[in-house]
């Protein structure tokens, strides 16, 4: 039995983990749970699934989630190390990652570490620490397995590849909303046109990230971490069905694929169930009523986050660890309205060249440049004012 830290439970990831645990109540079983500020769904979610216990890592929800679940005997805390200690529940054996953003580095190391299973979708983790995360995956002999789409696309094809590395990756992306906006368009999207994803429904974040193509850049840097490729290794193709979630290509031409409706429930699923497959209540894919994949080039130019990606993953170093916050800084500042659209790669670029590139040593260094790179970003956007 598969018994869960569930970090991120109030998420988009979060909700669609525990659909997986309800449709699969004899093979997983909820010990932990953790949220940010929505107390309400956690405690909600906690009165279901009754685990030990629930954090959430914000201190200023503490009396509300404690006042909600003051009868059911379930353990609360609050604070960033709360979520640690639900990793560190006896009995959890699996952790699944759906915490947003650089905060989810400490929690997945904490789960390596105690040789946990580690279900990631938490792709920020990847993308500021890769080097010492996969060092960590490596000495404690765990089983760290992708959540994200894509990843989890090229996780299940080189399953079949019975060791053969691949030649190239081909990650899909879906392009977002404004796959066909004219550049000109671009400096007046509004935050309510770029919270609305065309295929998928997920956190604001991810939203945003997926409008820039940023989303797609984590992902190639990811995609490094995981499956030990280069970057030149990696292709990105627009594919605006979002039916094939990525591919890979072998020494001879040959192709591998892996399809299926833009649903989240199935990568968390296998996530859960690798090596095995378990019965999914989805509507099995339906070739005809796709009837129709289309692919393009990303639009490099009128996208610039997708290429600041590559850019900070070929420089490697502390150089994505300074992307990735640059990011959440513009991204949050393009959520508050403080700035445009196409304010966000500007924001991003000028906070790298504005930063010194450095070797990773450790998990404080990286906190360190992470805090230090979000004070930066936020100086460039107070200059800007
Ligand atoms: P959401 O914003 O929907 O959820 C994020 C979760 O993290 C919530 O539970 C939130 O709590 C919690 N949280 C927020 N800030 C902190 C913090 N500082 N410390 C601890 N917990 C925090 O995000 P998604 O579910 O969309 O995405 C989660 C991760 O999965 C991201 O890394 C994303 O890139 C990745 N991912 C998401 C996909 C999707 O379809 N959504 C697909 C593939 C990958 P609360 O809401 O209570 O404040």
């Amino acid at each position: 039995m598969k018994k869960i830290a569930l970090l991120g439970s109030t998420g988009s990831i979060g909700r669609s983990t525990l659909e997986v645990v309800r449709q699969n109540p004899e093979k997983l079983k909820i010990v932990s749970l953790t949220g940010g500020k929505n107390w309400q769904l956690l405690a909600e979610q906690a009165r279901e699934f009754r685990p030990q216990f629930v954090a959430s890592a914000f201190e200023e929800v503490g009396n509300d989630l404690r006042a909600a679940l003051a009868d059911t005997g379930i353990k609360v805390a609050t604070g960033p190390e709360a979520v640690l200690e639900a990793v560190f529940m006896s009995g959890v054996n699996t952790t699944v990652a759906a915490i947003v953003g650089a905060a989810g580095l400490k929690p997945v190391m904490a789960a390596i570490s105690r040789g946990h299973q580690v279900c990631l979708a938490n792709k920020e983790t990847l993308v500021v620490g890769g080097s010492l995360v996969m060092e960590a995956v490596a000495r404690a002999r765990v089983d760290l397995v992708p959540v994200d789409s894509e990843h989890s696309a090229i996780f299940q094809c080189l399953q079949g590849a019975a060791g053969t590395p691949p030649r190239k990756i081909i990650i899909t992306a879906s392009g977002g909303p404004f796959r066909e906006w004219p550049a000109e368009k671009l400096a007046g999207v509004t935050l309510a046109q770029a919270l609305k994803h065309p295929n998928w429904n997920m956190g604001g974040k991810i939203t945003i990230d997926s409008a820039t193509l940023m989303n797609k850049g984590l992902e190639v840097i990811e995609a490094h971490w995981l499956f030990g490729v280069s970057y030149e290794q990696i292709e990105v193709v627009v594919h605006p069905q979002s039916i094939i979630h990525s591919l890979i290509e072998f020494s001879d031409g040959s192709v591998l694929a892996q399809l299926g409706w833009p649903d989240m429930k199935l990568p968390i699923q296998y996530a859960l169930s690798w090596p095995d497959r378990w019965q999914q209540p989805l509507p099995a894919l339906d070739l005809v009523k796709v009837a129709q994949m289309t692919f393009m080039q990303p639009r490099l130019a009128d996208f610039p986050c997708l290429q600041l990606a590559f850019s900070a993953g070929h420089a490697g170093g502390l150089m994505p660890c300074i992307l990735n916050a640059a990011n959440e800084i513009a991204v949050q500042a393009f959520m508050q309205q403080r700035i445009s659209f196409i304010d966000i790669p500007r924001v991003i670029e000028s906070t790298m060249n504005s930063m010194q590139n450095g070797s990773v040593t450790s998990i404080d260094q990286l906190i360190e440049v992470d805090y230090e790179t979000r004070r930066r970003a936020e100086e460039l956007l107070e200059a800007r004012k």
